[in-house]
């Protein structure tokens, strides 16, 4: 094992994890264990401490590769070249790549991990950010089109997986991975346990050896933590995206992390919330924020159509109305 490992104290990560999240093991030595990866918490229960902390490095291992907020990771370097320049990435990035560019082809480009620029200028970039806490002024339409002209991952890069390169193709063009990373974090990491366990980094979760119950965090305060709950089966990942996770209020209204890449402004589809749930973590991570962006008649067809390779493939929507409705698996009460 390389690196040190990154663990936070249970307390801090209670307060951390609201998203989604609660279950039991019927194995009665599994333990919580905390670690730090992404900017946010990782949960893992189990009874095998020694394999949550494997998984827990592999996790950080790829955060120093993939996380723009790390100025000499991969996509760091990326960010920072010049037009025309190409970077030499590793493998993890690569792959992540790879499937980043599968999951803008699926959704016409409602999931573009090049819409980077717009979260900056939105003020959502990591650094940038503090819940709540709103920009004195928020951008102009001239701004949101300058930052528009340099998103469209056809156009802004080139990958290159025989030299395991990243050409940049457009001046100012950036890559921010934050919708897809943690799903496919938590999906790559399900094949290193050998017992039952529960993983949840940051609200993206996955489970094997036994079914977990999964609950929907209410994306507005309500009574109820949970909207509903679904029962997530071995080896199957669960995200939400949501209006609520990163967001300000100015002016009477609300102003979030989740960038519609053809309008350049935060995705207004009258979606509050949406969780997908696929075997593929990183597809179902893309596909959550994808659809919060183009909405859910847009996410049904996709569904449809990705159901013959993923038949576990299921959604729950939350409009703005606050009523839901469920693609593929039922939700029970909470
Ligand atoms: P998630 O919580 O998985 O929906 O991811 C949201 C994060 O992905 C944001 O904080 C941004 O870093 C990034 N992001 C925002 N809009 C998009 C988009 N349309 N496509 C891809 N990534 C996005
Ligand atoms: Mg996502």
């Amino acid at each position: 094992m390389k690196g040190k490992i990154k663990r936070r104290v249970a307390a801090l990560a209670v307060a951390a994890t609201v998203l989604l999240a609660f279950t039991a093991c019927n194995d009665s030595a599994a333990k919580e264990e905390y670690f730090e990866v992404f900017g946010t918490t990782l949960c893992i229960t189990t009874a095998n401490a020694e394999e949550a902390e494997r998984a827990a490095l592999e996790m950080q291992n790829t955060e120093l590769a993939v996380s723009a907020a790390i100025a000499d990771s991969d996509i760091g370097r990326i960010n920072a070249a010049a037009a025309g320049e190409s970077v030499v990435v590793g493998d993890i990035t690569m792959q992540l790549l790879r499937k980043a560019y599968r999951a803008y082809e699926l959704t016409d480009g409602a999931y573009d991990p090049t819409v980077a620029p717009l979260v900056e200028l939105w003020g959502f970039a990591a650094g940038d950010f503090v819940q709540g806490v709103a920009p004195e002024k928020l951008p102009s339409a001239e701004e949101v089109a300058a930052e528009r002209g340099k998103v469209g991952f056809d156009r802004a890069f080139r990958l290159d997986p025989e030299s395991n390169s990243v050409e940049k193709l457009i001046e100012g063009a950036m890559l921010d991975l934050g919708g897809i990373a943690k799903g496919d974090a938590v999906a790559r990491s399900l094949g290193g346990f050998t017992g039952e366990c529960l993983v949840n980094l940051g609200g993206n979760i996955g489970g094997v050896g036994k079914d977990h119950r999964i609950g929907i965090g209410a994306p507005r305060p309500s009574e109820k933590a949970y909207i509903g709950i679904v029962t997530l089966h071995s080896g199957e990942c669960i995200s939400t995206s949501g209006d609520y996770e990163r967001y300000y209020e100015k002016d009477g209204k609300r102003y979030h992390h989740i960038i519609d890449p053809f309008t350049g402004r935060p995705a207004d589809s009258g979606l509050i919330s949406v969780t997908v749930i696929c075997r593929d973590g990183a597809l179902g991570d893309a596909l959550s924020t994808a659809i919060m962006v183009a909405g859910e008649e847009k996410g049904r067809e996709w569904l449809d159509a990705l159901s013959a390779e993923y038949p576990e493939i299921a959604a729950v929507f939350v409009h703005e109305d606050l009523t839901t409705a469920t693609w593929g698996r039922d939700m029970q009460a909470a």
